[in-house]
């Protein structure tokens, strides 16, 4: 059974909401063995929304209509079902006022329910979920397997990985999902035992550039190498002005090896408070690998921490004293690891410079621990 989303609302064009119901209902379905194949945006009218559900037929066997069922006169969708079909049966909804819909459209499935996303989800889990995957012979489950690379990019992942991809075992899919500091490599399929090998064949070919596997986050990888070394950590940021902690912080449980952290921006700062050495602060300024490593020292002591793990850099868009935006130096050291530096020339704006500082700053971390 492949499946046809219509999400209705003039928010989701107007942009004011973005379809977060797409992309739970495409994970979620496909998980069930029913892929979505198609998912289209229409806006509050009567007539787009009964052409849009005549579209969504033609490409899929079953189609779900999310939003627009309300009892508000903005709400259309029922409206737009009179056309298309004679008469339906009522969903209920434990979790909110609108009922859904169930009926047929030429002898094919169409479910509406409620556009808000904990109503939808309860909806679709509780009725659409079991009774398509029913009248679908019960399909195999898809099963979905990752692994996270934190410092290379798109084309060095695809590179490693091009004899896996050359006999790709069949029934499994390779997919690349670059974000702004990670690339996700996910290997898809409905026989486990064959993803299984896929994904191992996946690791081995990427080796220790692998900073986390499925759901898992770097940091919270990190978190657990630290807890397993029964150490803790704390950190110095300059030009992630938090972020760093605020990513660690994002673990839960955190806390238990996470003591805090020092936002030392102005250079004198890192003088005062992580005692960085001024007259090296004088000669080489604040962006340079010593100062990153004594920053590191410095946030170590200030919280009587294992490990220290420091950023500074040039977050951009303009140069600072005669050093260009992306040139970022990270630091990690502790007992017992090799006290690395990582010097780094990053490429894009403000926020993604900052962003992939994070990124590489946990993946030292990682490796030191590894
Ligand atoms: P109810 O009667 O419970 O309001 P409804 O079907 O009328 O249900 P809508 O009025 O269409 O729901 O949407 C309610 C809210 O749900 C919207 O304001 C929006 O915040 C959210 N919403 C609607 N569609 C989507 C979507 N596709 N993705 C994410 N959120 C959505
Ligand atoms: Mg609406």
């Amino acid at each position: 059974v492949r499946v046809a989303v219509v999400a209705v609302g003039d928010e989701l064009l107007l942009g004011d909401v973005v379809n977060t119901n797409l992309a739970w209902l495409g994970e979620t379905l496909a998980a069930a063995g029913l892929p979505v194949v198609l998912g289209v945006e229409v806006g509050d009218d009567v007539d787009p929304i009964v052409a849009a559900v005549r579209t969504a037929f033609e490409a899929a066997d079953a189609v779900v209509v999310s939003g627009g069922l309300g009892p508000t006169s903005d709400d259309r969708t029922l409206l737009a079902l009179q056309q298309l079909a004679p008469r339906w049966t009522e969903l209920p909804n434990p979790v909110g006022t609108a009922p859904g819909v169930r009926t047929d459209v030429a002898g094919r499935p169409l479910f509406a329910v409620p556009g808000v996303p904990g109503e939808l989800r309860r909806m679709v889990t509780d009725h659409v979920v079991p009774w398509l995957r029913d009248r679908a012979g019960a399909p195999p489950a898809l099963v979905t397997r990752q692994l996270r690379v934190a410092v290379l990019g798109e084309p060095e992942v695809a590179a490693r990985l091009a004899p896996l991809e050359a006999d790709l075992p069949d029934g499994v899919r390779l997919a690349y999902l670059a974000g702004t500091a990670e690339i996700r490599v996910r290997l898809s399929g409905t026989d486990p035992a064959t993803v299984r090998a896929a994904w191992d064949r996946a690791a081995a070919l990427l080796g220790d550039v692998v900073a986390a596997a499925d759901d898992e986050s770097l940091a919270a990888r990190v978190l657990g190498l630290l807890a397993a070394r029964s150490t803790d950590l704390a950190v110095a940021e300059s030009l992630t002005g938090g972020l760093l902690a605020a990513t660690l912080v994002d673990v839960p449980g955190a806390s238990t090896v996470f003591r805090g952290g020092v936002v030392a921006y102005a250079t004198p700062a890192k003088h005062a408070l992580l005692g960085v050495d001024p007259e090296l602060l004088a000669r080489v300024g604040p962006v340079d690998a010593e100062v990153a490593r004594q920053m590191a020292l410095g946030a170590r002591s200030a919280f009587g921490a294992g490990v220290g793990v420091a950023t500074t850099g040039v977050a951009g868009p303009d140069p600072q004293d005669g050093v260009a935006p992306g040139t970022v130096h990270v630091a990690v050291v502790g007992p017992g690891l090799h006290s690395a530096v990582g010097s780094l020339s990053l490429a894009g704006g403000r926020s993604q410079i900052r962003a992939q500082t994070v990124a590489h700053a946990l993946d030292l971390l990682r490796r030191a621990l590894g």
